[in-house]
Parts: C-alpha cells; sequence; structure tokens
C-alpha cells in the first residue's frame, strides 16, 4: 500500500519512519520541499488548499491520512470522494475549533472548563461577567502551542486582549489552577478495535510542551480518560491515533483540547512502549491488529526547542534516544526530541536532568 500523509512535519516523518518495517510506502504533500518528510519520501509540494496538488497526492496512493490539523475541511472531503481518508474529516472539522470542541465533549459528558463563544467586546465583557478572572481568551481556530492566546487577570486587561485577537471569532475560558496536565492517547482501527497508551504528564513553558513523563500512574484517572477517549472514538467512528490534552483539578480531569493525530506527547512510545503511537495509527488505518501500548518501563519525552543538543554527548547517556527532525534551528520551533527509558522513576527523572542540562541556553 502507498500511503497519503498531508503534511510532511515531524510527524509525518515519523509516520513514515514506523511504516517502512511494514512493507508500506509514502507520498507527502506539503507547501515546503524541504520539509522533514522529505528525507524519508517523496513530497508533491503545494497548498493544502488546492485542488491541483490534492488530486496529485491522491492520484499517487491508495488511502490519505494528515499530520497536520490546518488542512481546509473542504479540500479533504474532495479527496475523500476518491481515496479513503482517515481519522474521519468530521474529528478534523471539531478539532479545528476550539468551540465546536468544548461543545463536543459537553455532549459527550467529557468535563471542560466553563466557556463562552466571544464575537464583540461586549460580548467579551459578558463573558467575563459570567466565567469570572481569571480566564484564557483564545482564538477558536488556527491556535497552537499558547498562540492566539491571552490571559485576563483583571478587568483592565479586557481592552488589550479584544484589541489583541478582536479580530478572530474567539472563545473565553475559565483559567485552570491545575495541578498538572495529562494526556491520553488511544488507537482505533477500523475493525472497531480500540488499544490506549497510559495517560502521561506533560509539562509546557511558553505554551509549548518541553517535557512528558510516562506512564502517570493514577488508576482512576486513567479510566476516566479512558472513557472519555472511548467517547469520542465512538461518536466519530474513529479510525487512527486520537489525543485528548487535559487539566487535573481536585484530582479530576477536565478536557483541553483534542488532537486527531499522532501527538507530540506520544514520542516516548517509539521507544518506551510495546508499540509506537505512529505504528499504531497505521496499523489502525490499514485494518491491521493493533499492537501492544504497554509501557516498557518508565519513559520520558524531552523535546528540544530551538536547536539541538550537542549529539555526541546526548548520546553518551545510557537509554536516551536521539531524535533530529533535520530542522533549521529557530527560536520556539521543535526540532527533536530526546527519548529516556529507564528501570525506575527515579533513573528516568534523573536522565531527564540530565538532558535537560545540554539544552542549548
Ligand atoms: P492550548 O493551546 O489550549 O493547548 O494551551 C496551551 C497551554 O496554555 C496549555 O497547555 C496550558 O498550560 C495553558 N492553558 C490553556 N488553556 C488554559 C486554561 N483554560 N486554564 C489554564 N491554563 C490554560
Amino acid at each position: 500500500m502507498k500511503i497519503g500523509i498531508i503534511g510532511a512535519g515531524q510527524l509525518g516523518r515519523m509516520l513514515a519512519l514506523a511504516g517502512y518495517p511494514l512493507a508500506q510506502q509514502f507520498q507527502f504533500l506539503d507547501t515546503s520541499a524541504d520539509s522533514p518528510g522529505g528525507q524519508v519520501a517523496p513530497i508533491v509540494t503545494g497548498a493544502f488548499d488546492d485542488p491541483t496538488s490534492l488530486e496529485r497526492l491522491a492520484a499517487d496512493v491508495d488511502i490519505v491520512t494528515y499530520e497536520f490539523e490546518n488542512v481546509p475541511v473542504s479540500a479533504l472531503h474532495a479527496v475523500s470522494r476518491t481515496r479513503p481518508c482517515l481519522p474521519p474529516v468530521e474529528a478534523l472539522r471539531v478539532s479545528q475549533d476550539r468551540l465546536y470542541e468544548k461543545e463536543l465533549f459537553t455532549k459527550l459528558g467529557i468535563p471542560t472548563p466553563p466557556f463562552r463563544a466571544v464575537d464583540s467586546l461586549e460580548g467579551l465583557r459578558a463573558a467575563v461577567a459570567e466565567i469570572g478572572l481569571p480566564a484564557v481568551l483564545k482564538t477558536r481556530r488556527l491556535g497552537y502551542d499558547g498562540k492566539g492566546q491571552h490571559v485576563l487577570r483583571k478587568a483592565a486587561d479586557v481592552e488589550a486582549a479584544w484589541a489583541a485577537l478582536g479580530q478572530a471569532p474567539l472563545i473565553l475560558e475559565g483559567f485552570v489552577r491545575f495541578e498538572r496536565e495529562v494526556s491520553i492517547i488511544g488507537a482505533r482501527s477500523t475493525r472497531g478495535e480500540v488499544r490506549c497508551y497510559p495517560i502521561v504528564d506533560n509539562t509546557h513553558r511558553g505554551g509549548i510542551l518541553r517535557v512528558t513523563l510516562a506512564p502517570h500512574r493514577s488508576r482512576a484517572l486513567q479510566q476516566a480518560a479512558e472513557r472519555h477517549l472511548q467517547r469520542l472514538l465512538r461518536h466519530f467512528d474513529y479510525a487512527g491515533i486520537l489525543t485528548i490534552e487535559f487539566f487535573v483539578h481536585g484530582g479530576r480531569l477536565v478536557a483541553n483540547e483534542m488532537a486527531p493525530r499522532v501527538h507530540n506527547s506520544g514520542h516516548w512510545t517509539i521507544e518506551g512502549a510495546a508499540t509506537s503511537q505512529f505504528e499504531n495509527h497505521l496499523r489502525a488505518i490499514l485494518g491491521l491488529p493493533l499492537g501492544d501500548t504497554r509501557p516498557l518501563g518508565h519513559a520520558a519525552m524531552v523535546n528540544f526547542i530551538g536547536a539541538m543538543p550537542e549529539r555526541a554527548r546526548v548520546l553518551a547517556l545510557p537509554g536516551v534516544h536521539y531524535h533530529d527532525y533535520g530542522k533549521a534551528s529557530r527560536p520556539g520551533r521543535k526540532v527533536g526530541h530526546a527519548t529516556i527509558v529507564a528501570a525506575t522513576a527515579a533513573e528516568r527523572d534523573r536522565l531527564v536532568k540530565r538532558v535537560q542540562r545540554l539544552l542549548p541556553k
């Protein structure tokens, strides 16, 4: 089979790398010919909403998937008329809009922070009066890694936040004083088989994921997270990997967002789980049996943001695996990661600190 991947970033690259042992071939679509995926498979270059580029991709592959959420839904609908397109386009449509996402969570009984749609300065004032402060104003669409967000702490922040973001449709959310952030990743295959990975602890700084620790051992949170994920998987008649990011507040899960794709908080599964999220995504969309999602000890993922550390010094650490996406250095850019696998949580945590000391300042 030949799999078309929309987006040739690091996620697409890791999907292709996981697919070669399964005897799959790949073809990407991306706006840039020198995206990371281009190192491992050909890229059709063109805009994601350009019907000709999408047709060229679809003509050459058996099935289409995506690694990138900002693909126009109309473009994917067009592709899905000629080729299976998984995960389902409806999951992508919902995930592209924070309001639709939170409305669906609410409908399925998945707890969220309080939220209101905001379309005017008066509407923002009314939403602040209902939800209270602090609160987070976010663009409904096209936000990622904390971009397009403004925290409102006092009434005087309202106008500045509106001036910064008010040109786009917005959502105001209650600010969650979370104890921690966790995520769950699960796969559902076209045959309806479901496997969930253990929930993991995520640390963000500047809105960007820095470190994931796996597994987070809480039976109650694991069961709740799996229940929420199962509801979404069933709702969409889903196939592929689906991720939900949660805040833990008062010992309970509060859903922040979902991603209908492989996820940065799942990179630890490459060496840290019996089957990686990338391989399970491919197995799921191809209707193959899903792989074991068990963790192989205590794992961590440390993101390399902006620039890579010195390779030889990372490789010298036992149990540490080095992933370089082949991207140019740029502040705030995810250019690679390390996966750490250790026999104990204490040993894993020591290795995380040693990797962090090697990060360029
Ligand atoms: P997002 O782009 O929604 O994933 O947000 C990026 C990061 O901002 C999250 O991982 C949190 O650390 C923080 N954040 C987002 N929404 C909220 C919220 N409602 N309350 C508290 N922190 C938030």
